[in-house]
């Protein structure tokens, strides 16, 4: 029909919008590098390339009991694990919502003494041989007498190394030391601002007598480079850990000798191991290109923006990362709705099941909300390959209070959230391929480049990878050659083994 046609070029200058070609990836992984390049030199600038003290990735041979910890936003986690040695674990895990009240308690101690109160409950319920201090000493021992000393209660060591999560931004200067810049998500305890996150923890888990050290500060990426580098290994383990959820960063294999904010002696710095002659760095690329020169920025990304907390930061996490997708497509959709020419959902004579109805569109509908659309719709629109869009207009009813869309109302709306979805993972593939050109990881090695990542975007929104893959071959660096040698990678629920393993690393420097 006429309204189909007019409403599918409607659409499609919409998707134009989003389009972010070969070329405008090639300039943005040329940036990225530049400011990569910025960051390892001085502290202060739009990637912050935080050293992060550890400085030899696993091979899947780590064996041991370690703890870790996880204070994300809402819940705290504790967990055990115990590292097989051979890629595989095993893990015991309880989980508690912080209450509001300590989120904005008057002091540090509050929220600290409650974490070491769960970290004891843990340790009671689970570990109990830990908690009474029950000690074995016992020098070699295969998996399963590991396994079965763990059943018995007996324990390998006097101490649980523990690796400590903690999700807010973060001045590390050491493997198990770092003061808390700023508190984000709803957390607001102005006294623990500029304290040593780890010994406020350490003194509150000494004040219970509990046999448990904090081993080290551990930042997500940087445990599922580790999580993924332990179970999957290759020959020189995994170069780079990536998480596309919420939000998106990475965390990739530096040469010390590049990173010299931290060796030129300009900053406070502990002691760390330097024979490896690399270390991890946490980029904190969501917050790249600053000053968006090179992002491929609409009308809708420069609204959205504006409505958040942090305007003019962390703009390219707000292309890419599940918090704000969806976002952008209810922006976009609604201005395809107040389009005057050919308006969305305002079909007098859409069919659905062969009866011919008007759309409505209910004025409550979450449409018209801030953060109304979730990101996992996208995924849905992406994946509906059905002729008559069913899924997608079934959605659009229950979730949206789009009542008998048309055909054409829910194609428009698929072309829009796939150009979207597309734009977020080729976005994606600039930090990654930037990271593997900048480091001359093709050329260095025959070997295979690991890749690890993680987040729901990822690992629900379809093609999330072939996406990347297609922009990556645009990069002359890369090209298709270079491509296929990149293994990409799930590190599913990495977090408390990638912890447990730095808490390894780090209790054997230390
Ligand atoms: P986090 O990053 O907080 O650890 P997740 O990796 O689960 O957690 O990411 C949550 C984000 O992923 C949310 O922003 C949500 O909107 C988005 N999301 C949830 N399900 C899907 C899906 N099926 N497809 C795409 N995005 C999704």
């Amino acid at each position: 029909t006429e309204r189909s046609m007019a409403l599918s070029d409607e659409a499609k200058k919409v998707a134009d919008a989003f389009e972010f070609g070969d070329e405008a990836v090639r300039k943005a992984v040329t940036e990225f590098i530049r400011q990569m390049d910025e960051g390892l030199k001085e502290d202060g600038k739009y990637l912050s390339q935080i050293p992060t003290y550890v400085t030899a990735v696993p091979n899947g041979t780590e064996k041991g009991l370690y703890m870790a910890v996880d204070l994300g936003g809402t819940n705290f986690r504790v967990c055990s694990i115990l590292l097989h040695g051979n890629s595989t674990f095993s893990l015991t895990q309880s989980k508690v919502k912080i209450p509001h009240e300590l989120m904005v308690a008057k002091t540090a101690k509050e929220l600290f003494a409650f974490l070491a109160k769960q970290i004891e409950a843990f340790l009671k319920e689970h570990h109990s041989e830990h908690y009474h201090g029950h000690i074995s000493r016992r020098t070699t021992s295969t998996l399963d007498e590991m396994d079965q000393n763990v059943k018995n209660g007996v324990r390998e060591q006097e101490i649980f190394n523990l690796g400590f999560t903690f999700s807010f931004p973060i001045k590390q200067i050491g493997i198990n030391r770092g003061t808390l810049l700023r508190w984000t998500k709803g957390f607001d305890i102005a006294d623990a601002v500029g304290k040593d996150v780890c010994a406020l923890l350490q003194n509150e888990i000494d004040l219970l007598n509990l046999p448990v050290k904090v081993a080290a500060l551990v930042n997500d990426t940087v445990g599922t480079l580790m999580a993924r580098s332990y179970t999957s290994p290759g020959k020189s383990g995994t170069f780079l850990g990536a998480i596309f959820g919420t939000g998106t960063n990475g965390a990739y294999v530096e040469s010390l000798s590049k990173l010299t904010k931290l060796t030129d002696g300009s900053t406070e710095t502990s002691d760390y191991d330097k024979s490896t002659g690399e270390m991890i760095v946490n980029t904190e690329w969501g917050n790249f290109d600053g000053a968006s020169k090179v992002l491929p920025t609409t009308s809708y990304d420069i609204e959205l923006d504006s409505e958040t907390v942090n305007p003019g930061l962390q703009l390219f996490e707000k292309q890419v990362s599940g918090m704000f997708l969806g976002e952008i497509l209810r922006k976009a959709i609604l201005s395809l709705i107040n389009n005057p020419a050919i308006p969305l959902f305002q079909d007098e004579n859409s069919s659905t099941n062969d009866v011919h109805s008007t759309t409505t569109i209910y004025p409550d509908s979450p449409l018209f909300k801030q953060w109304g659309l979730d990101t996992s719709f996208l995924s849905l629109c992406a994946s509906d390959e059905s002729k008559g869009c069913k899924p997608i207009r079934q959605a659009m009813n229950k979730e949206l209070g789009i009542h008998a869309s048309s055909l054409e109302d829910a194609e428009a709306v698929k072309t829009i959230a796939m150009a979207i979805g597309r734009r977020a993972a080729r976005l994606a593939a600039v930090p990654i391929g930037a990271c593997i050109v900048a480091t001359d990881k093709l050329k260095s090695s025959n070997e295979t480049i690991d890749v690890g990542v993680d987040g729901s975007l990822v690992e629900f929104y379809p093609d999330f990878e072939i996406l990347i893959r297609e922009a990556l071959r645009a990069i002359p660096e890369i090209g298709e050659a270079g491509e296929k040698r990149i293994r990409i990678g799930i590190a599913k629920d990495g977090s408390g083994v990638g912890a447990a393993l730095i808490a390894l690393v780090a209790g054997n420097v230390g």
